[in-house]
């Protein structure tokens, strides 16, 4: 029986380190470590392994990397809530239903996504969902240093500059007609390219229009931005160059090279 504040308050707390513990158990240490995200602030810039990111599938929903507020006032706490909450739990869970019993149980989502073509619509939907949003969650923070001296070589290389690749991102993000991603990867030449993707699709699925290791992405469904841009998707592409956190891009880079 809860008789004060303070009783359930320690109960919650309990609960969440109970909750932790089976997560750590279920997932290994070093896949958790990447995911205990409400210890990890924004600016602490640690990084997750693409390994995990696009590997199995976690065998529990993974938390979000920071707090609901942290990307604020870029994103708005009540929109991160509902996208990372409600959108991207509904794909992490339909995804898991979607390959229960099947051949592409246990298998890495790049495996997954190479072969996507084969696979019903909602493998496709819901796999690309799930691990999209879990990509740009790890690509956002805020108290970036910028790219490192490697990437803006070859940035500058592509583009020009930093800014012509900003103005080169945000003009995909900003035209992707409908639903869907902007994206910066690294293709098949290793040449880095910036595109976009409809839907949930991305530049791992066989049947993508851009193809290679995606290393930086922005979701321009209008669910991660209407509550506080409304129609002005432009504002929120602006607004994102604030939370990008390069440190993860560096580190997808480096690796996207070695790969
Ligand atoms: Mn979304």
């Amino acid at each position: 029986m809860l008789r004060t504040n303070s009783d359930s308050k320690r109960l919650l707390t309990k609960t969440i380190i109970m909750e932790r513990r089976k997560f750590v158990k279920s997932v290994g240490l070093a896949t958790a470590a990447a995911y205990i995200g409400q210890k990890v602030l924004a600016n602490e810039q640690s990084t997750v392994k693409s390994s995990v990111i696009e590997g199995k599938p976690a065998a529990e929903f993974p938390p979000l990397p920071y707090a609901y507020n942290a990307l604020e006032p870029y994103i708005d706490a009540r929109t991160m809530e509902i996208h990372y909450d409600k959108h991207h739990r509904a794909y992490y869970t339909n995804f898991l239903n979607a390959i229960k019993g099947t051949p592409l149980e246990g298998m890495a989502l790049s495996a997954v996504f190479a072969s996507i073509s084969k696979q019903p619509d909602p493998v496709r939907n819901n796999g690309g969902g799930y691990y999209n949003h879990l990509f740009f969650w790890n690509n956002l923070g805020t108290g970036s240093a910028g790219p490192s001296p490697e990437l803006t070589a070859a940035i500058t290389t592509a583009f020009g500059s930093v800014d012509k690749l900003k103005e080169a991102f945000s003009t995909s993000a900003k035209t992707r007609f409908g639903s869907g991603w902007a994206w910066l990867y690294l293709n098949a030449e290793k040449k880095l390219a910036v595109g976009s993707s409809p839907n949930q699709d991305n530049p791992l699925m066989d049947i993508s229009t851009i193809k290679g290791t995606p290393l930086l992405t922005l979701d321009v469904w209008e669910h991660a931005y209407y509550l506080k841009y409304q129609n002005k998707r432009a504002d929120y592409v602006d607004a994102f160059w604030n939370i990008v956190k390069w440190e993860e891009v560096n580190a997808r880079y480096q690796q996207a090279l070695k790969g």
